[in-house]
């Protein structure tokens, strides 16, 4: 292959990717923010309800629970 044609390759390849990356950027975070906004997920330690969105988050046996803050996080994984 003539270096220049690589050249060429690799530009193209840079555009198309910084194309799809940015428009990925764009279109998906406000969606992910609208989707989990109001959704309140139950703190398996204290019981309070905690919105999604600003909940600590652990995943156990593939299940993922949600908590009110990390103390309440580290006390769930304590008691496993
Ligand atoms: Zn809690």
């Amino acid at each position: 292959m003539h270096p220049i044609r690589f050249l060429i390759l690799a530009v193209l390849f840079y555009i198309l990717y910084r194309v799809i990356f940015s428009g990925n950027k764009v279109t998906e975070k406000p969606e992910e923010l609208g989707d989990n906004e109001d959704v309140l997920m139950e703190d398996p330690v204290c019981h309070t309800y905690v919105p999604q969105n600003s909940a600590i988050k652990t995943e156990k046996n593939g299940k993922i629970y949600y908590f009110c803050s990390q103390k309440c996080c580290d006390a769930f994984k304590e008691e496993q």
